[in-house]
């Protein structure tokens, strides 16, 4: 009952550049996310860093971790950290920068697809790797909306950049893309596509060829089941 309620609250998006913190998604000795604290309100659906606006009435400490075991979203304002997305055994991925199209957010479709400017032209982008509750066509699947707000909060003040697959297009004539954002201040890549897998917003879709980061991805959705978050919940 309580999570229906948390989720149903949105939170404030932020027209100011905000300055970003370290990100946790590429570093080869982050701090794990039991060991990070962010804050939360009593009430709202979001988690922050210490100072955001948000936080003005109160602001309770837990852990990364905690905050993402509760169904908590990182806040639009303050851009807090995101989960790692490493385990064991599995080399960290770089985007091939010489295969990077920057591009400008359009609109949010859904948890998986989004509207950009890239190339001088405006596209539809189905992110690979990754299927999110549809709620577009008049469907309305559980966690589709969070699905689709998180990675708004994800892209929300950041710069983006796409890496094609080498399948370009779907049927649809949608572009086939990787997503990396980058960090105002600090340039660390956080890759889209693996972290809605790593929260639980998305289930893991493999269609060759478009399999560069497949090990990545399976490893990311292993421990969103494992900690129980969001589509995995019992
Ligand atoms: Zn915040």
């Amino acid at each position: 009952m309580r999570r229906t309620i948390l989720l149903g609250l949105a939170c404030a998006l932020a027209a100011a550049a905000v300055v970003l913190p370290a990100t946790h998604g590429s570093g080869a000795a982050s701090p794990t996310a039991d060991a990070i604290t962010v804050y939360a309100t009593r009430t709202g659906a979001c988690y922050h860093v210490e100072g955001c606006p948000s936080l003005q009435h109160s602001a309770i400490p837990l852990s990364l971790a905690e905050a993402a075991a509760r169904g908590l979203r990182p806040c639009q304002r303050c851009s807090p950290p995101l989960l790692g997305e490493n385990e064991p055994r599995v080399p960290p991925a770089a985007p091939e920068p010489e295969r990077l199209l920057p591009a400008t957010l359009v609109r949010i479709i859904d948890g998986d697809t989004i509207r950009v400017l890239v190339q001088g032209r405006e596209e539809a982008v189905r992110l690979i790797g990754v299927d999110t509750p549809e709620i577009t066509r008049g469907k309305n699947e559980p966690f589709g909306e969070a699905a689709k707000e998180f990675l708004a909060a994800m892209l929300a003040n950041r710069r983006l950049a796409l890496e094609p697959g080498v399948e370009e297009r779907d049927r649809y004539g949608r572009l086939l893309a990787y997503l990396w954002t980058q960090g105002e201040q600090d340039g660390a890549p956080v890759f889209a596509n693996a972290q809605l897998l790593r929260w639980g917003y998305a289930q893991l879709l493999t269609i060759p060829p478009n399999v560069k980061y497949v090990e990545r991805f399976r490893s990311a959705q292993a421990a969103a089941r494992r900690e129980a978050l969001n589509l995995w919940r019992p």
